[in-house]
């Protein structure tokens, strides 16, 4: 990993864990799923607000390692007012990209700050860690584990 990259990536993660993004229940949602990641003990509940096929609002809540806590409130921030279409490609190009070689070129252009989370790629126990809140995402959306209301 680059050197200015791996500082970017240590900076994003004390900044999220400091102050996280949209962290909270949202109420009233339309979709919600709990993740769990069991190697670390790592809990994220994903909240969204979907209609007219756009991700309105997301919202997380949630404990669990610093790399967790980080990616969820990062993905928030990139999840906002996207098209469901996108969301769902975004989660695939962030997937490709923290289970790719170390080694693969990251492309910071089009990741802009998520690219970041490239740098879990070197500790491969953390890549679920930061997927944690992604696949939690995409179960919401596709009601995997919905709460019955
Ligand atoms: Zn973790």
């Amino acid at each position: 990993m680059m050197d200015n990259l791996k500082e970017l990536y240590q900076q994003v993660i004390l900044d999220h864990n400091r102050n996280p993004k949209n962290f909270g229940k949202l109420d009233p949602h339309t979709h919600f799923s709990e993740g769990f990641n069991a190697l670390c003990g790592d809990r994220v509940d994903v909240y969204l607000d979907v209609s007219d096929n756009k991700i309105q609002n997301v919202t997380f809540e949630g404990s669990g390692c610093a790399i967790s806590k980080a990616s969820a409130s990062l993905m928030t921030t990139f999840l906002k007012d996207k098209t469901v279409e996108e969301a769902r490609e975004l989660f695939k190009e962030f997937q490709d990209m923290i289970t790719a070689d170390k080694n693969d070129a990251v492309d910071i252009d089009k990741m802009g700050k998520l690219a970041v989370l490239s740098g879990v790629r070197e500790f491969p126990t953390r890549v679920k860690c930061a997927s944690l809140a992604w696949h939690t995402f995409i179960n919401a959306l596709d009601d995997k584990n919905e709460e019955d209301d």
